[in-house]
C-alpha cells in the first residue's frame, strides 16, 4: 500500500521540525515520525495549519504513509543514531525508495551506508544542509550527494525549500555520487572556522592595536560589509559587538568567557586535508585557535611571559591601520577559500566525483553560515576555467591580493611587533609567499632526509632519482 506524503521526515528536533515545515509551506505533503512521539504531536499541534503534515507513530505508519518511491529524510544526532534509525527502516523499504541523511554526518560513514543500502537496492543520499535552524525553515544551502537517479526523485523536492541567491537560482545541486554532498558540507564548515577566525583577529587587531571600544568595531564592519566584504558573518559580528549585556551594562563580548567551543566539522576538515595532503593551514590555524583558547590552565600558567608593551595609535593612525585591516582579511579569506577549494578538488579526484567547483561556489551564495557576496565571483572564476588550478590563479583574485599584499604584511608585521596573536592571517600570508616563491627550502629539507635515510632526491638538471654517498661515521 502506498501513502501520498512526498517526503517524510523522521527526527523532529530544530532541524527536522523546520525542515519538514519548510517542505509543508512549499505545498508538500509532509510524513513526520520521531523516536518520542511527543514531539510528532507537538510539531502538529502547533504548526499543522502551515501545511499537510500525515503524523506517524510507528515506523510502519511512517513507512506506509509516503508516496513510491519513497523519499524519507533522515534529520536525528549522526553517528550511532543514524545507523540505528537506517536499521529501523530500512527493511520496511522497497528498491527504488531514497533514503536521505540531513545530518552532519562523517563522508566516510555515508560511503559505507550508501555501499550498504545500494546492495540492497535502496538509494543512500548523504545531503549537507547549512544554514542553521532559521536556515532549515526559511531556506538553507543543501548539498546533496548520492546516485544521479536518487537526484532524478529528490532534486525538484529540495529545489522548492532551498534558499533563493541574489540571481533567483536555488542553492541546491547535485555534488556528486556517495559521500560528495557531505564532504562538500565539512569543507564547507572548515572554511567557517577560518572565517570566524580571521574576522575575530580583525576584531583583536582593531581592539588591541587601534585602540576601538566594540561599538566603534561595530560600526567599522558594518561599512565593510557595504564593499567586498559583504557577508553574513561580518553582519553578525557587527550586532554581536554592538550588543550590550543587560546585566552589567558592558559590552558583551567583554562578558563571555574567551573560550571558543567546537562540535568537531572543522577537525574532521583537518584530519581529512592531512589524509589527502591538501594544505588548508588556515582552516587547521583556526581549529588550533580555538583549542589554544580552550585550555584555560596553560593560559593560566603562561600569563607571565614577557611581551611587548602596546604603543597607543592616534585617531588618524587608528584609521589608517583599520584601512589595513580589511585588506589583510580580504587577502586572508581569499586564502581561505582557495585553500578549501583546493581540498574539494582534492577529494573529488580522490573518490572520483566529479565535482563541479562553480556550482559549490553558486550553491554557498545563500542560506549557509558562509554566504557572501564574492562567492558571486568564485563561482564565475570556476565556471570560466573549469581545471582553474587554483582560485589565485584568476586574474581577478590575484590582482586583488597583489594590491593587499603590503597592507597585509604590515598587519602581520604589527601583530608580531605588538605581540597581538594572527594565526590565520599570519598563515595565510605564509601560504601565499610559499605559493609565489621561485625556490622554496624543501630543496635542504630533501637533502637532510637523503642524508639520514637514504630517501634519494630528485635533481633540476636530470631526470632520475639520486642518493650521495654522504661521509662520516654514521
Ligand atoms: P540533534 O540534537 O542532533 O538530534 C536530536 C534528534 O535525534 C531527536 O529527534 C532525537 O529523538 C533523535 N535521536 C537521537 N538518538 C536517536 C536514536 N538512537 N534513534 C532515533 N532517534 C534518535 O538534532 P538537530 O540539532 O536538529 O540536528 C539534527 C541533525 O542535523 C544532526 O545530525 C546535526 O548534526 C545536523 N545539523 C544540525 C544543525 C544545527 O544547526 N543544529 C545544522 C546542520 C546540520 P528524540 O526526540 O526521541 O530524543
Amino acid at each position: 500500500m502506498s501513502g501520498t506524503a512526498q517526503i517524510g521526515v523522521t527526527g523532529l528536533a530544530v532541524m527536522g521540525r523546520n525542515l519538514a515545515r519548510n517542505f509543508a509551506r512549499n505545498g508538500l505533503t509532509v510524513a513526520v515520525h520521531n523516536r518520542t512521539a511527543a514531539k510528532t504531536r507537538a510539531l502538529v499541534e502547533e504548526f499543522g495549519d502551515e501545511g499537510t503534515f500525515v503524523p506517524a507513530e510507528s515506523a510502519e505508519e511512517f513507512v506506509a504513509a509516503l508516496e513510491r518511491p519513497r523519499r524519507l529524510m533522515i534529520m536525528v544526532k549522526a553517528g550511532d543514531p543514524t545507523d540505528a534509525v537506517i536499521q529501523e527502516f530500512a527493511p520496511l523499504l522497497e528498491e527504488g525508495d531514497v533514503i536521505i541523511d540531513g545530518g552532519n554526518a562523517h563522508f566516510a560513514d555515508t560511503r559505507r551506508r550508501e555501499k550498504e543500502l545500494r546492495e540492497r537496492g535502496i538509494h543512500f543520499v548523504g545531503v549537507g544542509v547549512s544554514g542553521g535552524e532559521e536556515g532549515a525553515l526559511h531556506g538553507p544551502s543543501i548539498m546533496p550527494g548520492g546516485s544521479p537517479k536518487s537526484y532524478e526523485s529528490l532534486g525538484p523536492l529540495l529545489e522548492r525549500i532551498a534558499a533563493k541567491a541574489p540571481d533567483g537560482a536555488r542553492t541546491v545541486a547535485h555534488i556528486g555520487p556517495d559521500g560528495a554532498g557531505h564532504f562538500v558540507k565539512m569543507v564547507h564548515n572548515g572554511i567557517e572556522y577560518a572565517d570566524m577566525q580571521l574576522i575575530a583577529e580583525a576584531y583583536h587587531l582593531l581592539r588591541s592595536v587601534a585602540g576601538y571600544s566594540p561599538a566603534q568595531i561595530a560600526e567599522t564592519f558594518r561599512t565593510w560589509n557595504t564593499g567586498r566584504l559583504d557577508s553574513y558573518l561580518i553582519e553578525i559580528t557587527a550586532e554581536v559587538l554592538a550588543h550590550t549585556d543587560e546585566a552589567t551594562g558592558k559590552p558583551f563580548v567583554d562578558v563571555v568567557v574567551d573560550q571558543a567551543e567546537q562540535k568537531g566539522t572543522g577537525r574532521w576538515t583537518v584530519q581529512i586535508a592531512l589524509d589527502l595532503g591538501v594544505p588548508v593551514s588556515g582552516i587547521a590555524e583556526a581549529v588550533f585557535a580555538r583549542a589554544v583558547s580552550g585550555h584555560a590552565a596553560l593560559r593560566e600558567a603562561s600569563r607571565g611571559l614577557p611581551g611587548p608593551t602596546a604603543r597607543p595609535l592616534d585617531a588618524a593612525e587608528a584609521a589608517r591601520f583599520a584601512d589595513q585591516v580589511e585588506q589583510a582579511l580580504y587577502a586572508s579569506k581569499i586564502v581561505s577559500y582557495t585553500q578549501g577549494f583546493h581540498q574539494i578538488r582534492a577529494g573529488s579526484d580522490e573518490y572520483g566525483w566529479d565535482v563541479d567547483l562553480g556550482s559549490v561556489a553558486a550553491i554557498w551564495r545563500a542560506g549557509c553560515i558562509i554566504r557572501a557576496a564574492f562567492l558571486d565571483r568564485i563561482r564565475a572564476a570556476f565556471d570560466a576555467r573549469h581545471d582553474l588550478p587554483s582560485l589565485l590563479s584568476d586574474k581577478q583574485f590575484a590582482e586583488e591580493i597583489g594590491a593587499a599584499q603590503d597592507d597585509w604584511r604590515a598587519v602581520v608585521a604589527t601583530a608580531a611587533v605588538q605581540g597581538v596573536p594572527t594565526p590565520g592571517f599570519s598563515a595565510a600570508l605564509s601560504y601565499y609567499d610559499a605559493l609565489r616563491a621561485e625556490r622554496l627550502p624543501a630543496a635542504l629539507t630533501q637533502g637532510q632526509r637523503d642524508f639520514f635515510g637514504a630517501h634519494t632526491y630528485r635533481r633540476t638538471d636530470r631526470e632520475g632519482s639520486f642518493h650521495t654517498l654522504w661521509g662520516g661515521d654514521r
